[in-house]
């Protein structure tokens, strides 16, 4: 069986020695000295003033909305996982769906302008597959309209865009390290910020609002254990080696494609790529049905990613906000699978059934 992706484990021995060290201590959660080492080297690696290591990637975006005062409505991408909308529905906001561009699938700035209202506050937009937004575009509507911007970078961890960490743009940006993730902590995600103010709100937010019996402000249980952030300081130095590895799977898909009839995302000029997913763009929604039988027939299991367009989820089809670009990638679009230690003969499978399939149809269609 070959999944869409696979989860990177470390060398068991060595996720036991950090196992050890918490046996010793008896701190399992709570600020302990994994999550300190590791919120540490994180922000080394990422080059950023504060990052706080919280439970997963979705309570961040909920943490990043409340923290800015954002209450009413949201401007935000129809293509992304489903939690960047529902952290906006669960935080009482209201999303305002924007369309992507049509060559990158990120949020096309030119489409936010025309949505905002007296009641826009923010634009929540997501750094789809590792690729950036046009972050200079969508900031310079911000300044203009006075709004707050997040960045979901769930899938850009060890990406850059102008020799900055991806996760360095926006007011505050977020990062999912679940198990499925380029870096992960089994479960597990941070946000980022620069202003020192912003940090020691999310601080207090992460655990319950108060340090000892002193109570600063709203808060939630955001707090990750030991467990996680010794995966996390065994999975870090590995970063590099499992980009490259990623990088290479990539290029036999590169080179064994048959891209008459499929099409693939652009990157922004000036992002230095993490390789995170490998999506391809078919003619019509039954060709991409027809591809995924032929791999499940193989036992080869990819995943429309990302599948529906968020402004058709049945919890928003009320607000009726038309997407047609994104509406229409959601139904073409497949992420085949691509993990460090696939191996290039299931690479060369995967492209042998995916090019059969596509050119079959083709053949089918001209009779
Ligand atoms: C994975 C992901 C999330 C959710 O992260 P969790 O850690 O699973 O909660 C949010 N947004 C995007 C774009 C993601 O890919």
């Amino acid at each position: 069986m070959i999944n869409v992706t696979k989860s990177y484990l470390p060398d068991l021995e060595e996720y036991n020695r950090y196992l050890e060290g918490i046996w010793e201590r008896v701190h399992l959660t709570n600020d302990g000295p994994l999550l300190r080492e590791l919120e540490s080297q994180l922000k080394e690696y990422l080059g950023v003033r504060h990052l706080k290591f919280c439970t997963n990637g979705t309570v961040v975006l909920q943490m990043a909305l409340k923290a800015l005062d954002i209450t009413k409505e949201v401007i935000t991408t129809p293509f992304s996982y489903v939690a960047t909308t529902n952290a906006i529905l669960w935080e009482g906001c209201t999303p305002v769906f924007a369309d992507i561009r049509p060559d990158d699938y990120c949020i096309d700035p030119d489409k936010i302008e025309p949505l905002i209202t007296e009641n826009t506050q923010a634009i929540m937009a997501t750094h789809v597959y590792g690729n950036a937004c046009r972050v200079e575009q969508i900031q310079a509507i911000a300044d203009k309209y006075g709004l707050k911007v997040i960045y979901d970078a769930a899938h850009t961890f060890g990406a850059t865009y102008n020799g900055r960490s991806i996760l360095s743009y926006g007011d505050l940006s977020t990062c999912s390290f679940h198990a499925t993730k380029v870096f992960h902590t089994v479960e597990g995600g941070c946000i980022v910020t620069d202003s020192d103010e912003m940090a020691q709100k999310l601080h207090f937010y992460r655990s319950f609002g108060h340090r000892n019996d002193d109570y600063y402000s709203i808060g939630i249980n955001a707090k990750n254990s030991e467990f996680h952030a010794a995966m996390g300081l065994c999975n870090l130095p590995k970063v590099p080696s499992l980009i490259a590895a990623r990088k290479q799977v990539f290029s036999w898909y590169d080179t064994r494609l048959d891209f008459e009839n499929i099409t693939r995302p652009t990157l922004t000029p000036g992002v230095d790529y993490n390789y995170a997913y490998y999506p391809v763009v078919f003619e019509s929604e039954a060709k991409l049905l027809q591809v995924v039988d032929a791999l499940k027939r193989n036992e080869i299991l990819p995943r429309r990613y990302f599948y529906p367009s968020l402004n058709t989820l049945p919890f928003v089809a009320h607000l009726a906000q038309p997407c047609p670009v994104s509406e229409d990638i959601a139904l073409r679009v497949l992420a085949l699978p691509l993990y460090p230690d696939l191996p290039e003969s299931d690479v060369d499978r995967i492209c042998q059934i995916v090019n059969e399939t596509v050119s079959a149809n083709v053949a089918s269609i001209e009779q």
